[in-house]
Parts: C-alpha cells; sequence; structure tokens
C-alpha cells in the first residue's frame, strides 16, 4: 500500500453557498487552487469523490411521480457535473486529472477501472471519481469507503462544514463537545452521524482510519494535503 495515498471525500455543497444550489464558479475555483498549492506542499497520491447534493438526492426527490431509482440514478449523474467542474478548474492550474466514472459516459470520463485508477495515482494525476458506486440506494459516503478500500488509501478523508466529529449537533448544542481521536465503536455507540451508517460499516470492518475535518475554514485543504493534523480521527 502508499502510504501516502489518500482518498478525500467532498459533499458536493462544498462547491456552492452552504444550503446554496447547483456550482458557484468561485467556490470551485477556490477549492482547485487549495488543492493545487496542498498538492504542491505535501507527497501526496489523490484521488477524490464528490457528492452531488447540491444538485438533488435521490431520498428527497423520490415520489408519486420520480422513483427512488431515477432519483438515485439522477444524484448520480450530478456527481459527475461536479467531478467535470472540479477537474476543469483544476486542470486550468496544471493540475493533471483524471475523471473515472461507475456510470459509462465514454465521451466524457473513463470508466472506472481499478488498476488504471492505480496507475493514475502513481503518476500523481489526482483521480476524481464520479458516478457514485454506479448503483441506487448508496451514497457518494459509501462510496468514498468502497473507493479507499479499493484503492488502497491510507485513509478516507471526509472535508465537512464542521471542526470534526461532535459529541452532538455543534450548529444546535453550543456544548457539543469535538473529538480529538474516536474508535469505529465510539461512533456507532454515540451514533455520531459522521457518515451514513453503510459507510462507517465498511470502514471498521476493513479497519480504514477516517479523517473528519473542516473544509469550510479557508486554507484546511491545503493543511491536510501538506500533511497537518486536522479534526477528528476515527480509528
Ligand atoms: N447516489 C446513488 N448511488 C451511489 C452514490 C450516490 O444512488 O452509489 C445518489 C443518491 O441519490 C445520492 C445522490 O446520488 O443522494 C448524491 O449523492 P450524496 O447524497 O451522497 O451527495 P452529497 O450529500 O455528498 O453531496
Amino acid at each position: 500500500m502508499a502510504n501516502n495515498r489518500i482518498l478525500l471525500k467532498i459533499s458536493g455543497e462544498m462547491l456552492c453557498e452552504t444550503g446554496g444550489f447547483g456550482i458557484d464558479p468561485a467556490h470551485v475555483q477556490d477549492l482547485a487552487q487549495q488543492i493545487q498549492s496542498g498538492l504542491e506542499q505535501g507527497d501526496i497520491q489523490l484521488a477524490m469523490v464528490c457528492g452531488g447534493g447540491n444538485f438533488l438526492r435521490g431520498s428527497q426527490i423520490a415520489g408519486d411521480e420520480i422513483g427512488r431509482i431515477t432519483g438515485d440514478n439522477m444524484g448520480m449523474l450530478a456527481t459527475i457535473m461536479n467531478a467535470l467542474a472540479i477537474q476543469s478548474a483544476l486542470e486550468r492550474l496544471g493540475v493533471e486529472t483524471r475523471v473515472l466514472s461507475a456510470i459509462p459516459v465514454n465521451d466524457l470520463a473513463e470508466p472506472f477501472i481499478r488498476r488504471r485508477a492505480l496507475r493514475h495515482l502513481e503518476k500523481k494525476r489526482v483521480v476524481l471519481l464520479a458516478g457514485g458506486t454506479g448503483n441506487p440506494y448508496f451514497t457518494t459516503d459509501t462510496t468514498a469507503a468502497l473507493r479507499a478500500l479499493q484503492i488502497r488509501a491510507a485513509v478516507l478523508a471526509k472535508g465537512t462544514k464542521v471542526d470534526g466529529v461532535y459529541s452532538d449537533d455543534p450548529e444546535t448544542n453550543p456544548d457539543a463537545e469535538l473529538y480529538d481521536e474516536l474508535s469505529f465503536l465510539d461512533v456507532l455507540q454515540k451514533r455520531l452521524k459522521i457518515m451514513d451508517s453503510t459507510a462507517v460499516s465498511l470502514c471498521m470492518d476493513n479497519s480504514l482510519p477516517i479523517n473528519v475535518f473542516n473544509m469550510k475554514n479557508h486554507g484546511n485543504v491545503i493543511k491536510f494535503l501538506a500533511g497537518e493534523r486536522l479534526g477528528t480521527m476515527v480509528t
């Protein structure tokens, strides 16, 4: 295993204002600039999974008119749009990237083939893993856990809008305690919502550490990629 290999999971919401919709080019540019500087400072192989919640989530749109599976398919397509936006912004800055999609969109992205992903990573290309798992009823958190295991990443990093894992929701409870380190069992027993339970179970069963850190703090992506210890480590 290359121990400098990281899978960074970001929510689609990182590409727009918190609670906003769609893609704000300024947010994408800022993210790309931070990734570029971070990669210059650290020696890491970076794969990324971006969610699609800035466009839609299957479970939210599902109803009488649009079924859950169609909604999930639409959500997975949204992740491809996000990956293409990040790719474009990174390549403008001279960072080599490849988009690998679980859903075939051959004119836009390569198919996800594990060995190909590894080859790109070894060549220091940022690998954007799009299209979710390619299956409905999953999330991009689970995609990130699965792909991190497939590429043998040393850690699954989740960039969020809070500083790490708290004992309670820090947005509603000002006394919520921020954890520096936690075990998977703590996460499950205390029902801490860091990722959906499928993703957490996959990581726990395969001893893949999760690092939750704040991505809305400007500069944190650079620090993280440069090797600084941020947020909460779940092991
Ligand atoms: N999705 C899916 N299968 C997957 C990954 C994602 O069906 O393997 C769909 C699902 O509808 C999900 C949407 O894509 O709600 C967007 O992903 P997610 O909600 O994880 O995005 P985020 O909240 O991280 O932006």
